[in-house]
């Protein structure tokens, strides 16, 4: 779900996003609070000898969901299968998943809140009771068997949690949100990548890549690879702070690490909605792109940073944001 255009061809994105990925709990930065409960979950659940309870993970997108999907399985020393909401069209897409599960392992659904009802409510049964029902045969043949499965694990990702139904949420015990992460996390995570990547990197050029990240990992590692290649080819491959200024002025990212999309949304709530209130439909819609997107990828971080509100009455600019963009904030009447 990379933002911005692949920019590298000399870079295998999935290799390289395989290596940066955590894969035991300690070696993840920041989420330490979630981190602590879910070891002493993952601990109890071993002792006992029972699956881990389901875990639903929510947040915006980048910020860890894949990789706790990946790295709780590893620390409970079971298999994980990968699935994904909208792939899930209807209950016999689930099946092979499910009765292929063994005992204890874990089905990780990403984007979960994309599943349709009926594949939702399908699922109620296989978490509660670790059963399903199967329909075999066609019309007047056709028998319901009633099909026990192995205890496991359901991790469900969602950058929605408020489109979740009630039922469904309920049935995760385990419910975390993944934040933003601060600045000194950020450059962790800069200097842990770059040092995985045995890419020579200042510190202070760190700190400055962390600063233009949107508080976001999976943004920080796409930055520094950019950033890498730019080194390499305008300079002698060290990234210093010039360097690191320049190569992502280049991709047009701010001060405040905004990206294009996200002056777009600032300049169109600004120029076309006199700073709001508007609606994020009609926002999404003067800028030819999709609601989903400006609500899950760009409003978070531009809430965060309070340059835009929300009001009842729609997303509101702030005079921050007024100030950002170098325009003068109207003034009432
Ligand atoms: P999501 O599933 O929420 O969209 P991912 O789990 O795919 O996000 O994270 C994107 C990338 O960011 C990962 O490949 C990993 O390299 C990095 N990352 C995410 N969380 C952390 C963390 N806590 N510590 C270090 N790197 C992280």
């Amino acid at each position: 779900m990379a933002r911005e255009p692949i920019l590298s061809a000399s870079t295998n994105d999935d290799e390289i996003n395989h290596r940066l990925r955590p894969q035991y709990m300690r070696d993840m930065i920041g989420q330490r609070d979630v981190i602590e409960r879910l070891q002493i979950s993952i601990s109890a659940a071993m002792k006992r000898g029972e699956p881990l309870s389901h875990v639903l993970f929510d947040g915006p997108p980048g910020l860890g969901k894949t990789t706790f999907a990946t790295v709780i399985p590893r620390e409970l020393g079971v298999n994980v299968h990968l699935a994904s909401g909208p792939t899930l069209k209807a209950p016999k897409d689930l099946v092979p998943f499910l009765t292929n599960l063994q005992e204890r392992s874990v089905l990780f659904i990403d984007e979960i809140h994309r599943m349709p009802r009926g594949v939702e409510e399908y699922l109620y049964t296989a978490m509660e009771d670790f059963r399903i029902d199967l329909v075999l045969g066609e019309g007047v043949n056709a028998r319901t068997h009633n099909l026990p499965l192995k205890p496991f694990t359901l991790i469900g990702a969602t950058t929605r949690a408020g489109m979740l139904s009630g039922p469904l949420r309920d049935r995760f015990p385990i419910r975390e949100h993944l934040g933003f992460y601060d600045l000194s996390e950020m450059t962790r995570i800069v200097q842990r990548s770059a040092t995985k990547l045995k890419i020579d990197t200042d510190p202070d050029a760190a700190l400055e890549l962390a600063r233009r990240s949107r508080s976001t990992p999976r943004i920080a590692n796409t930055r520094l690879l950019w950033v890498r290649d730019y080194a390499e080819t305008k300079a002698n491959g060290i990234i210093t702070v010039p360097v690191a200024l320049d190569a992502l002025a280049m991709l047009e990212i701010d001060t405040l690490g905004l990206d294009k999309q996200d002056r777009a949304y600032l300049t169109t709530l600004v120029r076309v909605f006199g700073g709001g209130p508007a609606g994020v439909e009609a926002i999404a819609h003067t800028m030819n792109t999709a609601a989903d997107t400006l609500s899950d990828e760009v409003e978070p971080y531009l809430l965060r940073l309070e340059l835009v509100v929300r009001t009842p009455r729609g997303r509101m600019a702030t005079a921050k944001a007024y100030q950002h963009l170098q325009l003068n904030m109207p003034t009432d009447g």
